[in-house]
């Protein structure tokens, strides 16, 4: 077996909030808990999202909480070539194609995937079609061709999932209309590259995995485990997101707010931790972290305020 390589990944467009930091705890503590690297790696792929200096801020925030990476963070804004020689690959093997659907077109079809953008009808599979030919349509993102078999793995948290591609979400873009790579291409190849074995995340991610892995076997790349952690939400059900109006993490109280993200992970913490040194608090949380208890569903509510301050114990 690989020894154990885990990773975070946030996208820089917003400062960590508790819910990306209850993310960070989970796969922080999964890979020392079994004695593994830990790594970090920037996603600002999607360059127009990346908000100038938040990367920056992220991983002084992530020091001044006591974590500690091993490697050099990897940042996707430097991987281009990496993820065109991918590319190259899936064109060698036939199993993408371009595309030169709008999102207007697409809209059309009126069926939504789990993540909110249009299904793919499958208009461009065979090539463009003659109207687009017609009005002198070029081709502009490329897209994996799905088939309806069903991927299936097991989660350590969500338990069995199965997803047909087909039906769920149709080809879906690796390269997009404005030529920047998707994440689910950067993604699989980062993850490949950096050897990672596990891949403890929020489960809002969970819908994205089955097209990492129809990438994953179309690359020749291994599967890593996974283990989704359920996010934190609103009481409006709304996951916690800049958009949503989640407020940045405060390092100034970093015990407290680790502290919270134990509990939301149910790992029990002593509640007299909170009165004690960060370091002491991460000793006890890689010592007895139970990756078993953690809640197996897909969102719960964010602790409130007293909660998150650790102060109704
Ligand atoms: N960059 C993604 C995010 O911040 C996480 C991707 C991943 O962990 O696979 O939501």
């Amino acid at each position: 077996m690989k020894p154990y390589r885990g990773r975070f990944a946030p996208s820089p467009t917003g400062p960590l909030h508790f819910g990306s930091l209850v993310a960070a705890v989970a796969s922080y503590l999964d890979a020392r808990a079994h004695c593994g690297e830990w790594l970090v790696r920037i996603e600002d792929v999607d360059i127009g999202r990346a908000v100038p200096g938040v990367a920056d801020e992220i991983l002084r925030t992530l020091e001044r909480f006591g974590f500690t990476w091993d490697c050099e963070v990897l940042w996707q804004s430097c991987r281009t070539e990496r993820y065109r020689a991918a590319l190259m690959r899936l064109w060698e093997q036939e199993v993408v194609f371009s595309c030169a659907c709008s999102r207007r077109d697409l809209a059309g079809s009126g069926r939504l995937t789990e993540d909110g953008v249009a299904w793919y009808p499958g208009t461009c599979r065979e090539g463009l079609p003659s109207d687009y030919l017609d009005a002198g349509r070029i081709a502009r993102s490329v897209r994996f061709r799905v088939n309806d078999h069903p991927i299936a793995f097991v989660d350590r948290c969500q338990g069995h999932v199965e997803d047909r591609l087909e039906s769920s979400v149709g080809d879906f873009v690796i390269l997009r209309a404005d030529g920047l790579f998707a994440y689910q291409l950067a993604v699989v190849v980062d993850d490949a590259e950096q050897g990672i074995t596990d891949v403890v995340r929020g489960a809002d991610l969970l819908s994205n995995t089955p097209r990492q892995i129809a990438l994953q076997r179309a690359l020749g790349y291994s599967t890593p485990r996974y283990l989704h952690v359920p996010v934190a939400a609103h009481a409006s059900g709304e996951k916690l997101s800049k958009q949503t109006g989640a407020q940045p993490v405060d390092p100034g109280r970093a015990v407290q707010e680790v502290h919270a993200a134990l509990r939301f992970l149910n790992q029990n913490p002593p509640a007299q931790l909170i009165e004690d040194s960060l370091a002491a608090l991460w000793e006890w949380a890689v010592a007895k972290w139970d990756a078993a208890a953690v809640p197996n569903a897909q969102s719960l509510p964010l602790p409130d305020v007293t909660n998150r301050n650790g102060d109704s114990r």
